[in-house]
């Protein structure tokens, strides 16, 4: 399959790697949109938060422990926003899960 991110968790393409264990990988996005932003992904293909079941959901609260274990080591001890777009309403662009870990500025609340 034809996918960026299943790339980027096999090696193909190279990521500024924050974390990495059996199932997930955390990297640093190629387009930041805060002083801090991480992409924190399974390693299985899982194509949007419409495709998880009570098989692949386990990764889902990995991933969110995961987030709080390297918030620490980002300096993200004032506090962060974790964004999952899903879906052409969500504004996806990379059809493979991933949580966005934003942080290092003052969020604006509703989103865009
Ligand atoms: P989405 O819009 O799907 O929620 O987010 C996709 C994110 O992936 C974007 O923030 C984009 O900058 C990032 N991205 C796309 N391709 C690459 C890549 O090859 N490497 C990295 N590190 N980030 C990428
Ligand atoms: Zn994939």
């Amino acid at each position: 399959m034809d996918c960026i991110f299943c790339k980027i968790a096999n090696g193909e393409i190279p990521c500024k790697k924050v974390y990495e264990d059996e199932n997930v990988i955390a990297f640093h996005d190629l387009d930041p949109q805060a002083p801090t932003h991480v992409l924190i992904i399974p390693k299985t293909h899982i194509g949007s938060a419409m495709e998880i079941n009570e098989e692949n959901s386990g990764v889902i609260g990995h991933i969110y422990e995961v987030a709080a274990k390297i918030s620490g080591d980002l300096g993200l001890e004032n506090g962060f926003r974790i964004v999952n777009n899903c879906g052409e309403d969500g504004g996806q662009t990379v059809h493979h899960i991933h949580f966005h870990l934003l942080g290092g500025r003052s969020m604006k609340w509703p989103p865009g």
